[in-house]
This record gives structure tokens, sequence and C-alpha cells, in this order.
């Protein structure tokens, strides 16, 4: 903004923490203006993306959203995220880690690619903030995660439950959380889809809040509900973008209406705080099909609203 800001913070940054206002149409990307780098030393929570989208069942293009997102997150960066009283770049020391690299020529090899990549990062004591990329990744993602902090209650925002059943060894965007289920990677009974609206006759022990509850209660009901199923289980929040409306989120690969509105998914995620939150991702932002980029936005807003609910979580008593 002046001249004491030497802008481009994603490669000029000296320290991992506060809040770079730079020009908002300019400069290097990366999420929130994060440091891009792969030192983990002092590191609390890497953002990174995984641009996968060969397990998608209708539109490809989520392999782009990793990118999208990290652009419209400079509209947001230049200040911390309301209406919360803290920024959560002064309490967790937050990198942009880059992308999950993959051979997309070997796509049988992608899951075992994506859960190393999650290993790095978990191993070292640093939680994850995942860009996706189709849903599938959040697959070896909860293997890492489970790996680490045991079976997780999943909070799973999705138009989709995503536990349609199928053999073991597909790579399928709309099958994962039945596999996971079923390897006792998550607990169903302690975690809850919010904003199905998509056939599915077995819900697989999963707790759902699908989009006709959503719509008839109030967010902070809503988040009440959620927070009740978790209890004081270790959380894994993940965020399939196609959750919210088509008129919200029309850049995605399988859209369907009568979703949420943004503002509805943003009240109820910050209705969340005091969960035990240890990894969550963003998944599903298709850039070829968004306009004005408000996908895009919503991802990014959604991300910043994800990293207030783990610096609660990870620092206890921080009053909205
Ligand atoms: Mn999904
Ligand atoms: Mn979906």
């Amino acid at each position: 903004m002046t001249a004491k800001h030497s802008g481009d913070n994603a490669f000029t940054a000296t320290s991992l923490y506060g809040t770079s206002p730079e020009q908002l149409y300019a400069g290097a990307l990366s999420f929130a203006r994060r440091k891009y780098t792969r030192d983990l030393a002092g590191v609390d929570v890497a953002v990174s993306g995984v641009p996968l989208d060969t397990a998608t069942s209708n539109r490809p293009g989520a392999r782009f959203g990793p990118r999208a997102i990290r652009a419209a997150s400079t509209n947001i960066a230049w200040t911390r995220q309301w209406p919360w009283e803290f920024d959560p770049f002064d309490r967790l020391a937050v990198i942009d880690y880059g992308d999950c690299a993959f051979d997309y020529g070997r796509p049988q090899q992608v899951p075992a690619e994506i859960e190393a990549h999650a290993r790095t990062l978990l191993d070292a004591g640093v939680a994850m903030l995942t860009l996706g990329g189709d849903h599938f990744l959040t697959y070896p993602l909860l293997r890492a995660h489970a790996a680490r902090h045991g079976p997780l209650s999943l909070v799973h925002f999705d138009a989709h439950s995503d536990t349609w059943s199928d053999e073991d060894g597909r790579i399928d965007h709309g099958t994962m959380f039945y596999h996971a289920a079923r390897e006792g990677v998550v607990a169903p009974e302690r975690s809850v889809q919010v904003g199905v609206r998509t056939a599915n006759d077995d819900s697989h022990d999963f707790n759902v809040l699908d989009a006709r509850q959503v719509h008839a209660a109030a967010p902070a009901d809503i988040a009440a509900e959620i927070r009740q199923i978790v209890g004081d289980a270790r959380v894994y929040l993940t965020f399939d973008i196609d959750c919210l409306d088509p008129a919200f989120a029309p850049g995605t690969g399988t859209p369907v209406c009568g979703g949420l509105s943004t503002a509805q998914a943003l009240e109820i995620v910050r209705g969340l705080r005091g969960i035990d939150l240890v990894g969550m991702d963003l998944v599903e932002v298709a850039p070829a099909y968004d306009v004005g980029e408000i996908t895009a936005l919503a991802g990014a807003t959604l991300a910043y609203e994800f990293l207030c609910l783990y610096a609660v979580a990870r620092d206890g008593a921080v009053t909205p």
C-alpha cells in the first residue's frame, strides 16, 4: 500500500506471522499472502494444494482450484477476517507449502502420493489446510490424519453424501467416505454431513443434516447440532464447495440446486468454534465454470474461517 511495504510477501516475508498489506491486484500469489516455503520449522499450519480432478464423475477442472483460490484470497488478505476479533495470522504461523506433486500418468499411485504428502506435514507437527482438487483427495488425507490422531469425526459440507458404495480400489470422488467409514478412519456415528440434497438410500451411519433441514433452521442452531454430534472428538472438516447453491458457487463440477447460501455456510462454520479441529480442506472449486470469481472467493473466505476455527481449537479460550 505504502512505500514501507515492499509487496510480494509470498517471497519477501521475514516472519511467518501477521497480515501483509500489499496491492490486492498485484504480486506473487500465495494463499492469503503467506510465505511460500517448504521449511517447516516453527510452522503451525501449512496451506497446500492438491490439483487432482481425475476422480471427478462429471465436469473436470478442479485441478485449477488451488490456483483460483490463491488468487481470490488476495481480495481478503489485507485485513483480518470479519467478524472475528483476532487475526489468525497473529496467532498461527501459516505458510503456503505449494502443491502436492503426483504423476497423472500413474493414477493408481496418486492416493499414496497424496497420503505421503500429508504425512510429511503431519509428522513434522504441522496442521494442514488443503485446497482441492476434487473431493477424492480427502480420502488419503483422512488416512494420514487418522494415523496421527486416531479415528476422526468428519464434519462434511456437501450436496452429496460421497458414501455411495463400490468395490475397493476405485478412485472416485463419490465413494471415498464409504471406504473411510468401513476402514475405521472416520467414526460415522459421531460425524455429520451438512447440506446433502442428492439421493442415497444408505447413510452408512453418518448423521445427516440435509439441505432442507439447514434451510428450515437458524445457522446457529445447525452449528449447535453439529457441535453436539461431534462432542469433544477430534474433527476433520471437509467442505465441498458444491454444498453452496449453484447461484453462489457455479464454479464446480457437480452443481445441485437448492443449496446453502455463502452467508448461511459462513455463519454455520463460525458457529463451530470450540470443536477440536485437527485438519481441514476446501475442495471442488473448478474455475472454468465460475462467474466473476464468486466460487473461488467463497472458497477462499471459507478457508480463512477454518484458520480462525483452528486458532480457537489450538489455543482454547479465544473469544470471537
Ligand atoms: Mn463431495
Ligand atoms: Mn459434492
